[in-house]
């Protein structure tokens, strides 16, 4: 993952044609969890407002045992629908080392690994036997540094087609979900020739604070974004707090344009 063995920028190639990187940027949009029909309606606005990679949890890591834990291959299905229907390739978090051929079976374009699991080693090689895209969340405690040894895991593997995500770290500030550090933007580009994406979803955990963070991101140079957008925000299954609706997020995506106009 050093720039010191690999000066010039990584670009990784999603499929359909969407390469983030090396001056490519891309905006990963989508529900947090995949619930169900709403998916392909989600999909189709964040589509027309230009997001190029659409997300979805099927697996969802989630604090308490007794929260909605996701739809599982039920959900990729519903992915892999959507992802036929817009031509966009499509991006999950996998949580298990035991998944890793499901996920190869149903061609998922991208696997994400989430910041509870940015240092599940396990996981990690796994992934990194395979050619698929990785999204590497850092690690909510995570320093950058851990964060570079966790795409080591998987690029010693054999796998060199690693997104790095700042996603927010623990703080002693309580007034947002987590403390978003827009430094890692620049820090990584300086140590790592890999892109990087930020997620100013997670990184601030309530909804009027993504759009400002989001610009500032895409300001820093970030190679792209990951925004979480629903239909029905209040009546989300996970994360509904921070959701853009499809109209915020259309004007979001037109503010990001004109950032990455004038940069
Ligand atoms: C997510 O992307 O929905 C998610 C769980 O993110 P994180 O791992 O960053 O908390
Ligand atoms: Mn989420």
């Amino acid at each position: 993952a050093n720039r010191k063995f690999h000066p010039t920028d990584t670009v990784v190639d999603c499929g359909f044609g969407v390469k983030i990187g090396g001056g490519n940027f891309q905006v990963i949009a989508g529900p947090c969890s995949v619930e169900g029909e709403n998916l392909i309606r989600i999909a189709r606005r964040v589509k027309a407002a230009g997001a190029t990679m659409l997300r979805g949890g099927a697996y969802k890591p989630r604090t308490s045992p007794y929260a909605y834990q996701g739809m599982g291959a039920e959900g990729l299905d519903l992915l892999c629908e959507a992802r036929a229907e817009l031509d966009m390739p499509i991006v999950t978090e996998i949580m298990d080392p035991r998944d890793v051929q499901l996920f190869l079976d149903k061609k998922i374009d991208v696997m994400q690994i989430g910041a509870r699991n940015a240092q599940n080693f396990p996981l990690l090689k796994e992934v990194g036997k395979t050619q698929t895209p990785v999204l590497l969340k850092r690690g909510m405690s995570g320093t950058i540094d851990e964060l570079l040894m966790a795409a080591e895991y998987i690029m010693s593997e054999g796998n060199d087609n690693v997104i790095l995500c700042e996603r927010g770290i623990r703080t002693f500030e309580t007034r947002t979900r987590n403390t978003f550090d827009l430094n890692a933007v620049p820090v990584l580009h300086y140590l790592s020739h890999l892109p990087v994406v930020a997620d100013p979803s997670h990184a601030t955990g309530y909804t009027r604070y993504v759009e400002p963070m989001a610009l500032a991101a895409t300001a820093a140079g970030a190679d792209g974004l990951e925004i979480e957008v629903h239909d029905d925000p209040s009546h989300a299954w996970s994360d509904g707090a921070q959701a853009l609706t499809p109209d915020m997020f259309d004007d979001v995506m037109r503010r990001i344009q004109i950032i990455r106009e004038a940069i």
